[in-house]
């Protein structure tokens, strides 16, 4: 089976590793930086043998070329519709791809950006920044409506499937998440690991689906009475009838909301 972990870039990214112990060789997702991957990859022994993109944001994409010019010919994987111009590998939605004997289903996400892709399996999702633990990425390019879908699609994979995103944000996700939903037992127990975990320095990924489902208000927004706490002024077109909403319109509340937050 093979390995993921975590190469640290920038001040919160982590840039995931995957690799196989008995070929020695590794891929990456998301390397906004080449040094740290370059360091680690000599540290462990390992040989790059391809990259996966989830989108075009710089802090995911500006290690790609310095990476290729060391490891000549790997294959980068991103989505077919990017403005990121260093794939070699276009996916659309449905398409299967191995790496190191896994097999990967891809599921087009639009909604942080318009061309974020999810590389998914029954055992582990690199969600990129569409799904974090305990929030979601910002709707710079697309739509509440659209981030719902892409949301409703990842609740499709098993419980147990581990959540690898590209950020260190749980903690800041947790503090609006328990604003939201103040006596939600599983994320009170949840927001006080993670508390410990960063004051010891510690990573708080892989979350897992099953646990994101409890405790991600994002995940919640089909649950009635999610928006009980939503200050009116960030969703003022539906103040009157915050119970009877679609989830995309709660979702559109709930992502205006912690923007403010
Ligand atoms: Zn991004």
């Amino acid at each position: 089976m093979v390995q993921v972990k975590a190469i640290k870039a920038f001040s919160d990214n982590y840039i995931w590793c995957l690799s196989d112990p008995t070929s020695s060789q590794a891929w990456v997702v998301d390397p906004g930086q080449a040094e740290p991957v370059l360091t680690y990859l000599n540290q462990a022994g390992l040989t790059l043998a391809g990259i996966l993109v989830t989108h075009h944001h710089y802090d995911h994409t500006d290690g790609v070329a310095a990476l290729c010019e060391k490891f000549v010919g790997i294959d980068v994987y991103g989505p077919h519709n990017s403005p990121f111009k260093g794939i070699t590998k276009p996916l659309m939605d449905a398409d299967k791809i191995t790496v190191l004997g896994t097999e990967f289903t891809i599921i087009t996400t639009p909604g942080h950006t318009l061309d974020h892709i999810c590389y998914t399996n029954p055992v582990l999702a690199f969600t990129g920044d569409t799904l974090f633990s305990g929030g979601c990425g910002r709707l710079f390019e697309g739509t509440a409506e659209q981030m719902q879908h892409s949301f409703d699609k990842l609740k499709k994979l098993p419980p147990e499937c581990e959540i690898y995103c590209t950020h260190e944000y749980t903690q800041s996700n947790l503090a609006f998440a328990l604003a939201v939903e103040p006596s939600n037992r599983d994320l009170i127990e949840y927001a006080q690991w993670v508390d410990i975990q960063r004051q010891n320095n510690q990573i708080t990924l892989p979350s897992t689906l099953a646990l994101e489902l409890k405790i991600n208000p994002f995940m919640r927004t089909d649950i009635t009475g999610i928006l009980k706490r939503l200050p009116e002024t960030y969703n003022p077109s539906t103040k009157n009838t915050l119970q009877n909403n679609e989830p995309w319109q709660n979702f559109a509340g709930l992502r205006i909301w912690k923007d403010h937050f």
